[in-house]
């Protein structure tokens, strides 16, 4: 039985004062797992001030320490108590140009530092429309994720690039399609029992109005949430949802 995740992307967003979002949300421990990825500054003192929800990163560099200027490690998400670390969100890739194999390096990082990986992959809009969804996912998946997966240190994030922060949502056929794909292709590489253990989440403009939806569908285990994962009004709906 694989517990259902909300987890919560805030991205470059907040300060101190965010931090009193967590104190709105109601969690349970039968309920849905709640993690929150806030920024690098702000993730000490969230562990802190509320142990019931899981937090995570946003990033971490392949290397433990060394000079990388600006850089954030595995250890150091750990040492601050997080459980996650997003890996391979669209914006990385886009922004600072990583590829499937700097994806994969990070992610080893991360486990050799206790950390479980949110992986994203997805595919762009033209992608889509030249129907390579498929063949794009499945090359991200092969070149993402290392061998050695389990269901305690992997979760995938299907995140077309198109829905995110667009509020532009797949169909529900769209997103059963991908999950099916992913879920053949996990078991297919890591066998029956972990590949079927293996969380998947969708992310790209869930809010509160959609969520039931496309929880609904087969292979949904939860979502990755952006925008509305930073009120706790808005995102506590969403954590509802998958109750
Ligand atoms: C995200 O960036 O991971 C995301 C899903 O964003 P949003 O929910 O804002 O589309």
């Amino acid at each position: 039985m694989r517990r259902k995740l909300a987890a919560g992307n805030w991205k470059m967003n907040g300060t101190r004062a965010a931090l009193s979002e967590l104190d709105a949300l109601t969690v349970s421990a039968e309920g849905p797992e709640v993690a929150i990825c806030p920024p690098a500054t702000l993730l000490a003192e969230a562990v802190s001030r509320r142990s019931d929800i899981a937090y995570g990163g946003q990033d971490c560099h392949p290397h433990d320490a060394g000079a990388h200027t600006g850089d954030v490690s595995g250890p150091m998400i750990a040492d601050a108590g997080a459980r996650y670390v997003i890996l391979g969100h669209s914006e990385r890739r886009a922004d600072h140009h990583e590829s499937d194999a700097d994806v994969a390096a990070k992610t080893q990082a991360a486990w050799k530092a206790g950390l479980s990986v949110i992986l994203c992959i997805g595919e762009s809009l033209s992608e889509r429309e030249a129907g390579e969804t498929l063949g794009v996912i499945g090359a991200q998946l092969d070149g993402s994720v290392p061998e050695g997966a389990t269901a305690e240190t992997l979760v995938i994030a299907y995140e077309p690039i198109w829905a995110i922060g667009t509020g532009k949502v797949p169909t529900t056929e769209q997103i059963a399609e991908v999950h099916a794909f992913l879920r053949s292709s996990l078991t297919e590489r890591f066998g029956e029992e972990t590949g079927g253990a293996i969380r998947l989440l969708y992310g790209g403009s869930v809010k509160a109005s959609n969520a039931t939806e496309i929880f609904a569908v087969a292979d949904v285990d939860g979502a990755l949430v952006g925008g509305a994962s930073l009120k706790a009004a808005d995102f506590q709906p969403i954590i509802d949802a998958l109750a």
